[in-house]
């Protein structure tokens, strides 16, 4: 197995994640990015990724569910070996809406998504990177939302809460594995130009929203990227359990 860093990026196949796996591929990566359902996005990126020089693959797997998160992890150990990174940026949000008419059945879908998948592929990843089980240690960062903070009243806080929930994982496990070679730590995107927002029903809620963004602007996906890259870098080794909102000042 090769001794170059590993990186395991869910939901890797657009948006945000697709700008992370093209920055850790910049600098040595081997790069295993995960999708759910878009086979022809995925695929154009490890493509492209090769064509940089980088090695990629693309897995399928709904990391909401136990099983496909454990082959998921099988499949990456059998090509590239241990991940020394993982990025649980896999989410999803349902159309916007108040509370009150807001499913039990969407809540749960959208906790299963979010919070659940986070929680199956950050317990595999210190399976296996943990020095308490043999492993060599490693990084892990949750791609949170701004929406944790604010709750997104009128829009969707189903996902809010779903956020929210993964940022107290992200802290509880950080104290809990930080002696065990591991850093867990949380980026919180708010307003970044994705499909996402075509999802809760308003492709065009960026510029929308802009205006009360103090810098200005909406966010791009690369932006998001760096902070992920930097947590997860030997910049950040004396960093865990925290948070890098890149909000653009919200
Ligand atoms: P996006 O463009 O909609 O991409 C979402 C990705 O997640 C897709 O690759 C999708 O796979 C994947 N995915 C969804 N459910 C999955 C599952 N169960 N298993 C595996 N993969 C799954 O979203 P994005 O804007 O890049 O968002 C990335 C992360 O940033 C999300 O966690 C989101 O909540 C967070 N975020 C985004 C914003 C924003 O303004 N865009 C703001 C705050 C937080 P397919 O490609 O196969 O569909």
């Amino acid at each position: 197995m090769s001794q170059q860093p590993i990186v395991l990026i869910t939901g890797g196949g657009r948006g945000i994640g697709a700008a992370t796996a093209r920055l850790f591929a910049q600098n040595g990566y081997h790069v295993a990015v995960n999708y759910l359902s878009n086979h022809q996005a995925a695929n154009a990126l490890v493509e492209e990724l090769r064509k940089m020089g980088a090695n990629a693959i693309a897995i399928q797997a709904d990391v909401a569910v136990e099983s496909q998160v454990a082959r998921l992890f099988d499949k990456v150990i059998e090509q590239f070996g241990v991940p020394t990174v993982l990025v649980n940026n896999a989410g999803v949000l349902h159309q916007q809406s108040r509370m009150d008419q807001i499913s039990a059945e969407r809540f749960q879908q959208v906790l299963l998504a979010n919070t659940m998948s986070c929680f199956l592929c950050a317990k595999q990843a210190v399976l296996k990177m943990s020095t308490r089980y043999g492993g060599r240690g490693g990084a892990i960062i949750n791609v949170s939302s701004g929406a944790a903070l604010s709750g997104s009243p009128n829009e969707y806080v189903d996902y809010a809460a779903s956020k929210g929930a993964m940022d107290t994982l992200t802290r509880g496990l950080a104290l809990e594995v930080a002696q065990e070679g591991i850093r867990v730590n949380g980026v919180r995107p708010g307003l970044i130009y994705t499909e996402m927002h075509a999802s809760g029903g308003e492709p065009e809620r960026v510029e929308r929203l802009q205006h009360k963004i103090p810098l200005g602007r909406g966010g791009e996906a690369h932006e998001v990227a760096q902070a992920i890259f930097w947590l997860a870098s030997e910049n950040a080794s004396f960093v865990t359990g925290k948070f890098i909102d890149t909000t653009g000042g919200l």
